[in-house]
């Protein structure tokens, strides 16, 4: 793809997005919840499905005109059932949040009661935090992972679940290395009667792909990012058994959105389509592999994880004790002036604020996209660990991104 056109008509248009296009070509996205999609995806996003009006669901649409909305949305739909096993799938929300706002909606009346994890523990805003329309509709409590083990505390979730009586309980996180036990969760659930919702935003590639355990046929909804490690177009997806199916469908239109995203939603069908080849298992066992390659290169550097290390595709490094004298944010900008992009985070039992938080999370799915493997992971964990233990070092930022240009031309990415 060339933004020729933009050119022409827009320079300034123009050179942002050839300056995005630069800048993933030429830096190392360690964002976790970031990928690079396929140029096929790309293609299907900038369709002209963004002119169409397709309001309802395929073969029930509001407007005329939709009968290529409806193959492309029910191609998305099928591949998505057959990536994922759910009877009742629903492509149209526009984002996670608002896959999770469906849920809440079709399911809970205003002032309910979520019990999800705690923001600074791995959770998401979306589940409930005061800034967030679902802290601000319902009621809400927090569960914990164990300070100590970096896990999450299942024993201090039937707790709080037995004492708040929660309607719905979520689980899936933010920025939680470990797998998640949602049959586990589940138990919880069924204890005290709620729902459950496993939000695996950041790990619908990984549950794809089998390499990490399914909560479908074993929680009541499972809410997904379709842009994280499952590498298609962007936005939403909710699936679920078909006792809800009319439920959620109602709650996204007309409950949550109005006409749906049908340039994105051809893009989460072609990227379905591309997860649902055969390489794709490679990509996912590749992503997790060369996670667990950084996380054991960062602690034999003398780096603290949180857990200890991680069984998915993203590692939570906690600076304090190797690195009482820096924080997340100073590391954050250090690293992304030599070339390498990841963000600062909270830790459990954060001390500093969310704003220049104690940690930073570092993802393999976008470096894995790219071609890198373990031993290219295990470099990378090497250059991470430099610019820490020195970040106002011009030097090490200097020969670090010399590297890191060396490293973005011999994994090249766009043309
Ligand atoms: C990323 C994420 C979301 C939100 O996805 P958006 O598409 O950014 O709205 C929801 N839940 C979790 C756990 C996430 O990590």
């Amino acid at each position: 793809m060339t933004y020729e056109t933009v050119r022409e008509t827009d320079p300034d248009a123009a050179a942002a997005l050839e300056g995005e296009r630069a800048r993933q070509n030429n830096t190392l996205a360690m964002i976790a919840s970031e990928n690079h999609v396929s140029e096929a995806v790309m293609e299907a996003q900038s369709s002209e499905l963004t002119n169409n009006y397709a309001e309802g669901y395929p073969g029930e649409r509001y407007y005329g005109g939709c009968e290529y909305a409806d193959d492309i949305e029910q191609l998305a739909i099928d591949r998505a059932k057959a990536l994922w096993g759910a009877e009742h799938v629903n492509v149209q929300p526009h984002s996670g949040s608002q896959a999770n706002m469906g849920v809440y909606l079709a399911m809970l009346d205003p002032g309910d009661k979520i019990l999800s994890l705690d923001l600074t523990h791995g959770g998401h805003l979306s589940h409930g935090h005061p800034a967030n329309f679902a802290g601000q509709v319902y009621e809400v409590e927090q569960y914990e992972v164990d300070i100590d083990s970096g896990y999450i505390d299942y024993e201090g979730l039937d707790d709080i679940a037995t004492e708040f009586e929660p309607d719905i309980i979520v689980s899936g996180y933010s920025a939680y290395p470990r797998e998640v036990d949602f049959g586990r969760i589940q138990e919880t659930a069924d204890a005290v009667g709620a729902y459950h919702l496993a939000d695996i935003a950041h790990i619908t590639g990984l549950v794809a792909a089998g390499v990490h355990e399914s909560p479908i046929g074993v929680t009541d909804f499972v809410t997904g990012s379709t842009h994280k490690t499952i590498r298609s177009g962007r936005g939403g997806i909710i699936m679920c058994d078909e006792e809800h199916a009319d439920a959620i469908d109602g709650a996204v239109f007309p409950g949550a959105q109005g006409g749906p995203a049908m340039h994105a939603i051809a893009g989460k069908a072609v990227g379905f389509g591309e997860a649902l080849q055969p390489e794709f298992e490679d990509y996912a066992e590749q992503t997790v592999g060369n996670a667990k390659a950084l996380a054991d290169q960062l602690r034999e550097n003398g780096l603290s994880l949180v857990s200890g290390g991680t069984d998915n595709h993203l590692v939570l490094v906690d600076l304090r004790p190797s690195h009482p004298d820096t924080t997340g944010k100073v590391v954050e900008e250090a690293l992304e002036s030599a070339g390498i992009v990841l963000n600062a985070n909270t830790v459990p039992g954060e001390t500093r604020s969310p704003f220049n938080p104690s940690g930073i999370r570092a993802g393999t799915p976008a470096l894995t996209t790219r071609g890198f493997g373990e031993e290219a992971c295990r470099e990378v964990a090497d250059l991470l660990c430099e610019v820490i233990d020195d970040p106002e070092n011009e030097a090490v930022i200097e020969r670090v991104s010399d590297r890191v240009d060396e490293l973005t031309d011999e994994y090249p990415l766009y043309d």
